[in-house]
């Protein structure tokens, strides 16, 4: 292989490292820059999202380099939705028809150090931690870093912007005058909160995604290797019912005693978690292009950040590795062909799983509680038994298929269509036997 141009990839984060060992792998010397030091010597910080859900597309991009067994060995399989409402038997929803299927709770921190570590293992990449771009030449590729030890000046052939939402990459291109961007936040946030063992013990089922649907508000929980469980609460920032609204002790064991009684006892720590940990915003980052003249690109959040409803963002940024290594292949390397191409292809796709976890917040937050929704899934189980691999899931095939994104949506599209012509065609039956009988009922 040929002499390659140092790439530099700027964030560390879960792309950026993936991202770091592919190029290395292509025989690219890389340099990694991160704001943050090392976190395999630090502290995590406290309450900013400990674990996540990795499904297919995750875990698919992970095979590719190896690494798939090391991060699933401490993987907690979910095997479907846990439904908590104020009062009652806790209801499971399963994510697939067979049952069998998965999404796995992981720890973010532990995946980002095994990437990290995959990456530092690699020939050719090398990572300056401490070092935080607030400068971006896109026509040269000439960067600038905040250090402790002051400003320092680097440069590199491409530049690829893998600094999550709030990217200082695209905040440059903008800057410049050379991209537009939009940011749509919702007026929730989220709040993290932990659930201990009990007895050394989960204290819930750790095979499942707990959800507590409550309309305006919600909460989640992931089970930890730890047997801990951590929560998520969404909810308004502002209003009367918000994060703004709880002030006191009392008020915060009396919202949840009325909203989240099953909580109480499971939570000690709750008043502390909630009043400590902080709020985060959720919204969906969209931008263009995506490249400058095949020398500065932008990929995962820093891209395309969106709302977490659907356990994506992670997944999908991952994917946009294997897109962009897929890129290269058929552009022989020459990143003014590649770069234009990734933008091409995955634009769609990360439209489409936009779309689609905004959705997904208002069936988690409002349906999935409701019994026709239930009915609804038990009807469209029948249907995944009744045709296999001609109707499939929307769910099954985001979470447990590489299928493109904007594929999925069209594909449903297709099946509702089919559907309800199904229904209409049946339905005319019906009215027809029914007139036929009534007909008869008049002669007779
Ligand atoms: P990040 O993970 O944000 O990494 C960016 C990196 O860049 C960081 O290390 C940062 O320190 C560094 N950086 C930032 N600025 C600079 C700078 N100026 N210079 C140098 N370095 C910089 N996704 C899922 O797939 N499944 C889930 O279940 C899931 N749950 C989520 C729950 C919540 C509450 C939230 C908020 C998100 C969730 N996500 C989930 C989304 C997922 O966290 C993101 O999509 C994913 O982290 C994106 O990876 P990234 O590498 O693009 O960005």
């Amino acid at each position: 292989m040929s002499e390659r141009d140092e790439i530099a990839v700027v964030g560390a984060g879960l792309a950026g490292c993936l991202l770091a060992c592919f190029l290395a792998r292509r025989g690219y010397p890389v340099a990694l820059y991160e704001r943050r030091p090392d976190p395999r010597t630090g502290k995590v910080e406290r309450g900013r999202s400990i674990n996540l859900a990795l499904s297919e597309r995750g875990l698919d991009a992970l095979r590719r380099i190896g690494l798939d067994e090391q991060v699933m060995a401490d993987a907690l399989p979910m095997r479907g939705r846990m439904i908590h409402p104020v009062e009652g038997e806790q209801q499971f929803q399963s994510y697939s028809v067979s049952g069998d299927r998965a999404i796995n709770s992981i720890s973010r921190g532990a995946l980002n150090n095994a990437l990290l570590t995959a990456a530092d293992a690699l020939p050719g990449v090398r990572i300056a931690f401490d070092h935080r771009l607030v400068g971006l030449d896109p026509t040269t590729g000439d960067m600038t870093f905040e250090t402790p030890q002051g400003k320092v000046a680097a440069s590199a052939s491409v530049v690829l912007g893998a600094d999550g939402a709030g990217s200082a990459v695209r905040g440059q291109l903008l800057g410049y005058g050379v991209l537009t961007e939009s940011l749509d936040f919702l007026d929730y946030g989220y709040k993290e909160l932990t659930i201990p063992p009990l007895g050394g013990d989960f204290a819930l089922d750790p095979n499942a995604l707990h959800i507590w649907p409550r309309g305006t508000s919600m909460m989640i929980a992931l089970p930890n290797p730890d047997r801990s469980f951590t929560c998520t609460l969404f909810w308004p920032t502002h209003g009367t019912a918000s994060f703004a609204s709880l002030g006191s002790p009392a008020a915060i064991e009396q919202h949840f005693a009325t909203h989240y009684p099953d909580l109480i006892p499971l939570a000690p720590n709750l008043v502390d978690d909630y009043q400590h940990n902080p709020i985060g915003v959720l919204g969906t980052v969209r931008c263009t292009p995506w490249q400058v003249d095949g020398k500065v690109g932008l990929l995962g959040d820093a891209a395309h950040a969106i709302v977490p409803f659907y356990g994506q963002g992670a997944n999908c940024a991952f994917e946009d590795v294997v897109e962009l290594d897929r890129c290269l292949d058929e552009c022989d390397d020459e990143w003014s062909a590649a770069l234009p191409l990734f933008q091409h292809r995955r634009l769609e796709n990360a439209e489409a799983i936009a779309q689609m976890a905004l959705a997904n917040f208002v069936e988690m937050r409002d349906k999935v509680a409701s019994p026709l929704f239930q009915t609804g899934k038990r009807i469209e189980h029948a249907l995944e038994r009744a045709l296999p691999g001609r109707y499939v899931s929307r769910y099954e095939l985001v979470s447990f298929s590489t299928t493109p994104y904007a594929e999925v949506r069209r594909r449903v599209r297709r099946q509702h269509q089919a559907l309800g012509a199904v229904a209409v065609g049946a339905a005319a039956l019906l009215a027809g036997a029914i007139g036929a009988v009534i007909r008869r009922g008049r002669r007779g």
